[in-house]
């Protein structure tokens, strides 16, 4: 059992609460005829040490799903929290806190600085927001995600796999409440890229970390925990332990609803 106790282990909430929750949330952009309702009405949350993976057609609001629950849109109606913080309430000073304390982020490109080392670019952020490295977590996340060996490296001396793995060190550095990542393999090749998910399982499994990825590609998806499925604006499904090939037969499911339609 994981407790708030634990050495190593996440403890700002116990395990089986929500890292995020999403209540009601609508978000609309722009007015009259070219208004379009990127969410509408979804309700969701992603429990504390789980791994989710985000799925639907493009333009079903799966970028905006994460962004107004990251904090980075606001929303039109409904809530969006992280832990106990409801975020729509917030002033932007407080918002841009929770953002780089309770938040990881990880996006397609790897967005390294190129003149500083892996280990200088991981506990960058922490450096910015003047906050003691953790050591012993430090240890335990670049142990997790396999770059032991690579820390005096520079971006460009690495894989871009490798590469990736020093944002998602960086991402779990400041023992964040919730890991979003917005096609995190997007830009790797399918061997790196499968390093770079089984990392991030690791970082669930061992560390209790919560994550959650938008992506494309059921094998990407078949590494969480489960899958959230979103067409138009609104969730249509939730996978528990998906399969690539369970993942693809609900994909295909919307591709031809899309041929009827
Ligand atoms: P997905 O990530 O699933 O491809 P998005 O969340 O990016 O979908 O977009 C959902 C819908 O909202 C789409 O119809 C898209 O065109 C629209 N949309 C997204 N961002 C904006 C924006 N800044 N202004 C206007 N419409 C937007």
């Amino acid at each position: 059992m994981t407790t708030s106790t634990q050495p190593g282990v996440l403890a700002t909430a116990p395990a089986g609460t929500a890292a995020a929750r999403a209540t009601d949330l609508s978000k609309v952009y722009g007015t009259g005829e070219t208004q379009v309702v990127a969410l509408d009405h979804v309700s969701v949350e992603f429990l504390r040490g789980e791994f989710t993976a985000i799925m639907g057609p493009s333009g079903s609001g799966k970028s905006t799903l994460m962004h107004c629950m990251a904090g980075l849109d606001s929303v039109s109606s409904g809530s969006a929290s992280i832990g106990e913080t409801e975020l729509t309430t917030l002033k932007d000073k407080k918002l841009t806190r929770l953002r780089r304390d309770k938040i990881g982020f990880i996006f397609q490109a790897f967005n390294l600085l190129p003149t500083l080392n892996a280990l200088e670019n991981i506990t960058l952020p922490l450096d910015i927001a003047g906050r003691k490295t953790d050591r012993a977590w430090l240890d335990q996340v670049v142990d997790t995600v396999g770059l032991s060996g690579r820390l005096k490296h520079r971006p460009s001396q690495l894989s871009g796999g490798q590469q990736q793995r020093v944002a998602v060190a960086r991402a779990l550095a400041s023992r964040p409440e919730i890991v979003f990542g917005d096609e995190p393999t997007g830009n790797l090749d399918s061997r790196s890229g499968a390093e770079v998910l089984g990392f991030l399982r690791n970082s669930v499994r061992e560390l209790n970390q919560t994550v959650v990825i938008v992506t494309h590609d059921p094998v990407a998806a078949s590494y969480a925990d489960r899958v959230v499925f979103l067409a138009d604006g609104r969730i249509v499904d939730d996978m528990a332990a998906p399969t690539a090939e369970k993942v693809l037969e609900r994909m295909k499911g919307f591709e031809a609803k899309g041929r009827t339609s």
